[in-house]
C-alpha cells in the first residue's frame, strides 16, 4: 500500500509517541538505545528513505524524508540524528555517485538496516577546515591501505554489534581539499579501531567514537567517485546532511515548545496556572512563531536543495532549536533544570545542532559567499 506524505508523517509521528518517548530518558541516562528500535525503522522502511526502490528502498522525496526525521526528532533526537547521517551519506552519496556494483552491494543492506551508515571526515586537526585531513590512502597493488585517526564518528559503533558502513575521507594525492577521496569501509573489518568514545553533553543514547585506521585494507573498489573528488562529494553529501540537522532542530523545538505549553498549563502559582501570566504567554508566543518559521524555511529548503538554502535552514532551525530549548527551561523554572524534567534533555540535544556538520559560522560563511557569488 502506497501512503502519501502526510501518512508517513502521522506513522513516524506514532512511533516516536510509542516507542521513543517513554525510553529516552532511561536511554539518556544509560547511553545507549534499545537494539531493537534499530530493528523497528528497519521494518517500517526508514532506513530505506532515500534508497532507490531498485535497490530495496522507498524512495521518499526530501520533503517527506525530512518530516520523517522531524517526527522521530521530537521523540529522541539521537535516533533521527543516526538516520540522517546514514542517509545523508552512505546512502545518498552511494546512490548518487556509486558504480553499479557498488550500488547493488551496499545498498540493500543499507535500506534494511543491516548496516548503517556513517561519515568519518573530522580528525584533531581538521574540524571546520575539512580540507585539511591528514589521514592516507595510499594504493597497494589491488587495494588501498588506510592510516590514521578519526575524531568524533557517529555511529562508528552501533548499539548490539551491528555492523556499520563507513564513508571515510582520506587523502590520496597532494595537499588541500583536491588531494581527498572518499573510501567505502565496514566497520566489521580489522583495522576499523574503535579506541574511545566520547562522553556527550547532549544526544548520549549515540556512540561518538574516536576511531583508529591502522593498516586498514579495503579493495580497489573500495574508491567512492573519482580520486580527488572526496571534498566535493563530501560538501554534497552535507547539503542533505544539514537539510537533516535542520529537521532535528525542528523536531526537538516542538518537544520544547509542547513539554512548556503543558506544564505552563498545569503549573499554578499565586492561584492561577502560569500560562496566565504575560510573562509566560509572550515566551510561549515567540516559541511558536520561531518553530513556524524555522519550518517553513525547512520546507522551502528542501524544494531550492541549493548549498545556501541548507546552511540557512540549518542555521536557522538550530538557533531556533537553542532559544526554543532555553526558554522551555524558564517555563519549567527549577523543575527544568532538574534531570527529572525532559527539556533540560532537549536543551543539551539542541546544542549539538548548531555544532555538527559545521559550525554555525562555518553556514553563515558559507550563506555570504553565495550571497557574493550572486552579486
Ligand atoms: C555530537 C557530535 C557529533 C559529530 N559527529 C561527527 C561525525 O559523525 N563525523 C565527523 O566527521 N565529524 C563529526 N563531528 C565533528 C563536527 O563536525 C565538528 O566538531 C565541527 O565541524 C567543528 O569542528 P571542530 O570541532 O574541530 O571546531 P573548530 O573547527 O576548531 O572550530 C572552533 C571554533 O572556531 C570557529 N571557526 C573555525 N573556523 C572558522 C572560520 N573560518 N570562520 C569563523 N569561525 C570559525 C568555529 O565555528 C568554532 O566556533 C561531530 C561533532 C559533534 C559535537
Amino acid at each position: 500500500m502506497e501512503l502519501d506524505r502526510r501518512e508517513i508523517r502521522a506513522l513516524a509521528r506514532q512511533f516516536a509517541e510509542g516507542e521513543l518517548l517513554p525510553h529516552v530518558e532511561e536511554w539518556d541516562r544509560d547511553g545507549a538505545i534499545d537494539p531493537g528500535v534499530l530493528d523497528q525503522l528497519g521494518e517500517l522502511g526508514f532506513f530505506g528513505m532515500v534508497v532507490p526502490e531498485a535497490q530495496g528502498g522507498m524512495a521518499f522525496d526530501v520533503a517527506t524524508y525530512l518530516d520523517v526525521l522531524e517526527e522521530l526528532a521530537w521523540g529522541e533526537p539521537a535516533v533521527a540524528l543516526t538516520l540522517s547521517i546514514h542517509s545523508a551519506f552512505a546512502v545518498s552519496l552511494i546512490a548518487s555517485y556509486g558504480t553499479d556494483e557498488q550500488r547493488a552491494r551496499w545498498l540493500p543492506g543499507l535500506a534494511a538496516g543491516e548496516r548503517v551508515g556513517c561519515f568519518a571526515l573530522s580528525e584533531e586537526g581538521a574540524g571546520s577546515d575539512a580540507g585539511a585531513v591528514a589521514a592516507t590512502a595510499v594504493r597497494d597493488g589491488d587495494s588501498w591501505l588506510l592510516a590514521g585517526e578519526k575524531k568524533w564518528v557517529t555511529n562508528g559503533r552501533l548499539p548490539g554489534g551491528r555492523p556499520g558502513l563507513a564513508v571515510v575521507v582520506a587523502r590520496t594525492g597532494g595537499e588541500g581539499p583536491g588531494g581527498l577521496s572518499l573510501f567505502l569501509v565496514p566497520t566489521d573489518v580489522d583495522g576499523w579501531d574503535v579506541v574511545s568514545r566520547e562522553r556527550t553533553m547532549g544526544m548520549r543514547s549515540v556512540q561518538v567514537v574516536t576511531v583508529r585506521l591502522d593498516g586498514l585494507r579495503v579493495p580497489d573498489d573500495a574508491l567512492l567517485g573519482r580520486e580527488g573528488d572526496g571534498f566535493r562529494l563530501a560538501m554534497e553529501g552535507l547539503d542533505l546532511g544539514r537539510l537533516g540537522v535542520a529537521a532535528q532542530a525542528v523536531g526537538i523545538s516542538r518537544a520544547a515548545l509542547d513539554h512548556a505549553l503543558s506544564y505552563a498549563a498545569e503549573r499554578e502559582q499565586f492561584g492561577r496556572p502560569i500560562r496566565e501570566f504575560e510573562a509566560i504567554q509572550f515566551m510561549l508566543a515567540e516559541m511558536a512563531t520561531k518553530v513556524a518559521a524555522a519550518s517553513a524555511l525547512l520546507e522551502r529548503a528542501a524544494q531550492e536543495r541549493t548549498t545556501s538554502w541548507s546552511a540557512m535552514a540549518k542555521l536557522f532551525s538550530s538557533e531556533t532549536a537553542m532559544a526554543v530549548t532555553t526558554d522551555a527551561v524558564q517555563i519549567f523554572g527549577g523543575y527544568g533544570y532538574m534531570r527529572d524534567y525532559p527539556v533540560e534533555k532537549l536543551m543539551r540535544d539542541a546544542k549539538a545542532t548548531e555544532i555538527y556538520e559545521g559550525t554555525n559560522e562555518i553556514q553563515r560563511v558559507v550563506i555570504a559567499r553565495d550571497l557574493y557569488r550572486r552579486g
